[in-house]
């Protein structure tokens, strides 16, 4: 039983963090429209994830035509590519998509994918690191 979602999710990107947030959506039992480029990726999460298509995701028609155009919610889980990862949140601040969370690589990255329309910038690695500094801390304390 999938939860209905006001508008559906699309996440971009099935890398490391795309692929474990597609997946930890779909434990939460909500339905993801999962797109990557490479054909091995798509292969390789179709067994796994309900929707997954093949598309690059710079290309707002082919945006359009996955129907991304009609969500409320997509992720931007590209990291490498400063280029990929901004035009992709480009086509989907013109295909009028409300709420766009983007990875940022960067603190220029950050910059650029606010000043182009991204609501909310997250820094996976950046926040990993932060908890688990934390997290040793708070250990070592524990010890005293
Ligand atoms: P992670 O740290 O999450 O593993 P990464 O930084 O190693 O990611 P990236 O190069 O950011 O890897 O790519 C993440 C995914 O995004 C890859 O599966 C890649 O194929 C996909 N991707 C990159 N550019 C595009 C694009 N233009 N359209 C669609 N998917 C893309």
């Amino acid at each position: 039983d999938r939860k209905p979602d006001s508008g559906g999710i699309a996440v971009i990107g099935l890398g490391r963090f795309g692929a474990r947030l597609t997946d930890s959506l779909n434990a939460l039992n909500y339905q993801v429209l999962a797109i990557d480029r490479d054909p091995q990726k798509v292969q390789k999460w179709s067994a796994r994830v309900d929707q997954v298509a093949q598309a690059d995701s710079t290309d707002e028609d082919a945006l359009r035509q996955l129907g991304v155009a009609d969500l409320n919610r997509v992720v931007v889980a590209i990291g490498a590519s400063v280029e990929a990862s901004v035009l992709t949140v480009l086509a989907l601040v013109e295909l009028g998509v409300p709420q766009i969370w983007a990875r940022a690589t960067s603190v220029q990255h950050s910059k650029i994918l606010a000043a182009v329309g991204a609501q909310h910038v997250i820094f996976p690695e950046a926040e990993a690191g932060e908890r688990l500094a934390h997290l040793i801390v708070t250990r070592l304390l524990d010890f005293v």
